[in-house]
């Protein structure tokens, strides 16, 4: 969880990613009603140039502006649930697509229940009868991975909360294996479009004649990096497997401990329960959010980092860099 950049920079213009890594930026980071300090629930994911926005509570698109982050291939929204502190933001966002920025097409996943809502937010108050500025697709998802690219994948799991179809995300790092450059140097691969080949998996022949396999450069396989983003929950126990090695937790903390009692009957986590599930799941780093304003910070931070010291509480415009944890 450091600022160690993605990429080596090889001699001749040769790149090799030596582990990819996820920013995180906090937009909101209230728990049901906005406070002076905190916004509602929304966040970006970001890697290379695709970003995700998960959740898009109301006054987003203010956030997204003072963050400084742009509107710009934000095309990509999803969401965890249906209550609307976590999409009533998407009623201004489109209504600002409409009149003032452009996007190229918006895209918003959630599942069934939440994309009902979703779509009489947008059609039945919003567009009322127009026809959206770009291409508009509400895409309904169930558990298990609904994007790919080159070199990562992004995951939905069920949540137990209020309702129906609630959804977790996990952004995950392709498995790969390391390009040994010390090892590759004794051999005398020379740096360049070989070692290019030895990665992509290609033996190669070197001037002396000798034959370099990919097997002699490459290291054991290893798991990619992973973050998982879990929205409003009541429980745990189902999470804990889905969580199990993340280098970074990002969980609800509505309440504390105190008041656990009342976390259970709506259905949310105390920050000790969030504390618990990264203690348990060998989470190397955990990140709380949807703080109630009912609560001092470092109350819930104190309490959460009794049990798992490595716990930050977000607040709104906080970025976090999520790298694989050696
Ligand atoms: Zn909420
Ligand atoms: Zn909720």
């Amino acid at each position: 969880m450091n600022a160690a950049p993605g990429r080596v920079k090889l001699r001749n213009n040769v790149t090799f990613k030596d582990s990819i890594l996820f920013e995180i930026l906090f937009l909101g980071t209230s728990a049901s009603a906005p406070s002076a300090k905190r916004g509602l629930s929304a966040q970006i994911v970001k890697h290379d140039e695709y970003r995700f926005l998960v959740d898009c509570g109301e006054g987003t698109q203010r956030q997204i502006l003072q963050s400084g982050t742009g509107f710009k291939n934000l095309s990509r929204i999803l969401l965890t649930h249906g209550h609307l502190d976590h999409i009533l933001g998407l009623g201004g966002l489109l209504s600002t697509f409409l009149r003032w920025e452009a996007i190229e097409e918006l895209e918003i996943f959630g599942g069934r229940f939440t994309l009902d809502r979703v779509h009489d937010l947008l059609y039945g108050v919003v567009l009322r009868g127009n026809t959206p500025p770009m291409p508009l697709r509400l895409n309904e998802i169930k558990p298990g991975t609904f994007f790919e690219a080159d070199d990562f994948t992004v995951s939905a799991f069920p949540v137990s909360h209020r309702g129906p179809d609630c959804l977790g995300y996990v952004f995950e790092g392709n498995a790969r294996r390391p390009f040994l450059n010390e090892k590759a140097t004794e051999l005398g691969v020379p740096f360049g479009p070989e070692r290019k080949e030895l990665v992509a998996g290609n033996e190669i022949t070197l001037p002396d004649g000798r034959r370099i396999k990919p097997d002699d450069v490459l290291g054991p396989l290893q798991r990619g990096v992973k973050l998982v983003v879990v929205g409003d929950t009541g429980r745990t126990d189902n999470l804990l497997e889905v969580c199990r090695d993340a280098d970074a937790l990002v969980i609800e903390s509505t309440y504390l401990d105190e008041e656990a009692e009342m976390a259970g009957e709506f259905s949310h986590l105390t920050a000790r329960q969030g504390a618990e599930l990264a203690l348990k799941a060998g989470v190397k780093k955990l990140i709380l959010t949807h703080i109630s304003r009912r609560y001092r910070e470092k109350d819930v931070l104190k309490e959460a980092q009794e049990i798992f010291p490595n716990t930050s509480v977000a607040r709104d415009f906080d970025t976090f860099q999520v790298k694989r944890a050696e």
